[in-house]
């Protein structure tokens, strides 16, 4: 049965519904893309959501118990075709949302909430540095697919492998530097290599964007805010999850 809530929160409307999954691809060997269909009445719903706000998923908990509760971002919505792209990270079967895309399969339902979208997803800059590991893939693609041309970027990534490497499309002025890592959960490079990039000199307004592990965020939050007294309109830095802990229990 059709479930779906709208309520009015000041001026942003919440959404949650259940949607069906249309298909399922691997798009790297650690990267699942899961297609959810976007009925009739999810149309409406989801005209003024943005691909690449956030969400949170209802995993289906085993013998009827409470569904468990995890962040991702709506990498897609294509009210054209009438479909919604999530991106998950197959870690493995320890999570129960990296476990679940593993094993969706067509017709499989999922809850999604979200809320509708009411600012862009980053603030207008000259130049941005966008930097992050394989869960900001979803998120970091969908800015620069959003970029007007007039920008640059310089985007850092990490993911587990050469194979796991993506073609990113933008308008913009786009250079991208890949590293690798496969056991982001026992410590990364970001941070490190975050720290030591250069910034154009000249350039009116630079926007930082950091969402990685809890451990890179703790030391770039610092490196920005601390030592390098950064503009706080100009950074945003989102701790994504934290080796060794469930998002929620
Ligand atoms: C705003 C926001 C947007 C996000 N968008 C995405 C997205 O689009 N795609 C995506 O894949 N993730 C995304 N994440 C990260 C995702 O919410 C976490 O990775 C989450 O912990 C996954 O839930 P789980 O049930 O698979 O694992 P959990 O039950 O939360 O954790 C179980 C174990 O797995 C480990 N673990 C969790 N994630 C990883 C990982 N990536 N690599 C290695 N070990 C891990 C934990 O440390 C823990 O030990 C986002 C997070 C936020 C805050």
């Amino acid at each position: 049965m059709e479930k779906s809530i709208i309520t009015q929160a000041e001026k942003t409307k919440k959404i949650r519904s259940a949607f069906i999954v249309k298909n399922k691809q691997y798009l790297t060997p650690h990267l699942i893309r899961v297609v959810f269909e976007i009925n009739e009445h999810q149309i409406e719903l989801l005209a003024n959501v943005r691909s690449g706000s956030n969400n949170k998923i209802f995993v289906p908990a085993e013998e009827g118990g409470v569904p468990l509760i995890r962040t991702y971002t709506n990498r897609k919505i294509d009210l054209e075709n009438r479909e919604l792209s999530i991106d998950f990270v197959a870690h493995g079967d320890n999570g129960p949302a990296s476990a679940w895309a593993s094993q969706a399969k067509s017709g499989d339902s999922l809850e999604i909430g979200m809320k509708e979208s009411t600012r862009p997803l980053i603030p207008d800059a000259d130049f941005y540095l966008l930097a992050g590991d394989a869960t900001a893939l979803p998120i970091i693609c969908a800015i620069a697919e959003q970029f007007p041309p007039y920008v640059t970027a310089k985007i850092i990534l990490e993911v587990t492998d050469k194979d796991d490497e993506l073609i990113l499309c933008s308008a913009a002025n786009i250079s991208i530097e890949w590293l690798h890592n496969p056991h982001p959960e026992e410590g990364s490079r970001l941070a490190e290599v975050v720290k030591s990039v250069q910034f154009p000199s000249g350039v009116l307004k630079e926007y930082v964007y950091i969402a990685a592990e809890y451990a890179t965020v703790q030391e770039l939050r610092t490196h920005f805010k601390t030592t390098l007294q950064w503009d706080p309109h100009g950074l945003y830095i989102c701790s994504y999850w934290k080796a060794g802990q469930a998002e929620t229990p």
